[in-house]
């Protein structure tokens, strides 16, 4: 039979709640009703996934979805909030039932994974968009924001930096891989660029102890500028402490001189785009990583926090404005860093 609007929503969106997820009324009403637990503040974020910017037309149906919540997740995560609600619109071009189970498994495979619940969203035709708002708790006082970072703070992110934006070099033959482990570090790549990992644990735990945090996704350099400008501070990074997964170093060690195929977009003739680490560390983005701005004396109690992910300091942030990138031994760095992706 038919997918109908509401027979669609309520076969693949609708989902029984439990009384502690503080859902008064779901799906099926003019608006949700949520219990926002007593002193606590609400942080809410949206992001909107577009085919063919966001990704491609043939993207599986399970990494459109996963992606779609992981950022929002990711932003969440950023301002130290603990993820309660989603609600999800959602425009399709028809209403296709394999790539539906497909879409609402990854959506909820993640949803559960962090404890958020869907309470409703919209339903429309057209060209393929996912849009997921998110809203989180907080208590008053707690939220880490971009304003904040002080003279003297370490600069830390999460994680590793540059892998997804090397899987999406890789599948653009912007560059390739070279043996043995090639097979295993594409998997892996790929999986950061199409799968991203919130780091809602490290927002939770490290949200009493930074002055400011991002997330960490049109590439470092644009990001931590948000921070240096909101903070009126600036900062120094050492590009050689970057911290790289054994995928991505790999390929640094090995990469080959040219890449697999000129850009096909810049027409014949054309300079091909050729991928550079530094590049793909500080710009590349789509790391869903933070960076956050920690005091002298949170360090000392780093060791005794379980933030679910690898803590690497990278810089010091300084008063004089601006962003200075070197290398460890001193020498300053030039890169030809694009800035954040802009739609407009
Ligand atoms: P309204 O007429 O108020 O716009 P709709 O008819 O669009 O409501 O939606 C009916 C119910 O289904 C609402 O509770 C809405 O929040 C929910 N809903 C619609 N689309 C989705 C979706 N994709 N995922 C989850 N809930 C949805
Ligand atoms: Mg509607």
């Amino acid at each position: 039979m038919a997918l109908t609007e509401f027979s669609l929503i309520a076969r693949y969106f609708s989902r029984t709640t439990t009384p502690d997820s503080g859902v008064v009324q779901g799906i099926g009403d003019d608006a949700a009703l949520l219990a926002v637990r007593g002193d606590r503040q609400l942080a809410v974020a949206i992001d909107t996934l577009v085919e063919g910017v966001h990704f491609p037309a043939d993207a599986a149906p399970g990494d459109i979805a996963h992606k779609a919540l992981a950022v929002n997740l990711s932003d969440l995560a950023a301002m130290g909030a603990e993820p309660r609600w989603f609600t999800l619109a959602l425009t399709l071009s028809a209403a296709e039932p394999d790539w539906l189970e497909a879409f609402a498994h990854g959506l909820f495979v993640l949803a559960d994974e962090y404890g958020i619940v869907l309470v409703g969203g919209d339903t429309t035709r057209g060209p393929l968009c996912v849009t997921v708002q998110v809203a989180g708790e907080v208590p008053p006082g707690e939220a880490m924001t971009r304003h904040g970072a002080m003279p003297g703070d370490g600069i830390y992110v999460t994680g590793t930096l540059g892998d997804a934006a090397l899987g999406l070099a890789l599948l653009q033959q912007h560059t390739r891989l070279s043996a043995p482990k090639r097979v295993r570090d594409e998997a892996a790549l790929l999986a950061r660029l199409h799968r991203p990992v919130p780091r809602v644990q490290a927002g939770l735990v490290l949200r009493s102890l930074a002055h400011a945090a991002i997330d960490v996704s049109d590439g470092l350099a644009a990001d931590l500028g948000h921070i240096l400008a909101a903070s009126g501070v600036g900062a120094t990074v050492d590009v050689d402490a970057l911290p790289r997964s054994p995928a991505f170093r790999r390929w640094e060690q090995t990469r080959p001189a040219v890449p697999a195929k000129a850009d096909a977009a810049n027409g014949p003739g054309a300079v091909p785009t050729q991928a550079e680490p530094l590049a793909l560390l500080l710009g590349g983005g789509d790391d869903y990583e933070l960076c956050l701005c920690l005091p002298a004396e949170a360090v000392a109690q780093l060791d005794a926090l379980e933030p679910g992910v690898a803590l690497t300091r990278i810089g010091t942030v300084e008063a004089q404005a601006g962003l200075r990138l070197q290398h460890a031994d001193g020498r300053s760095c030039a890169v030809p860093v694009r800035s954040g992706y802009a739609h407009f």
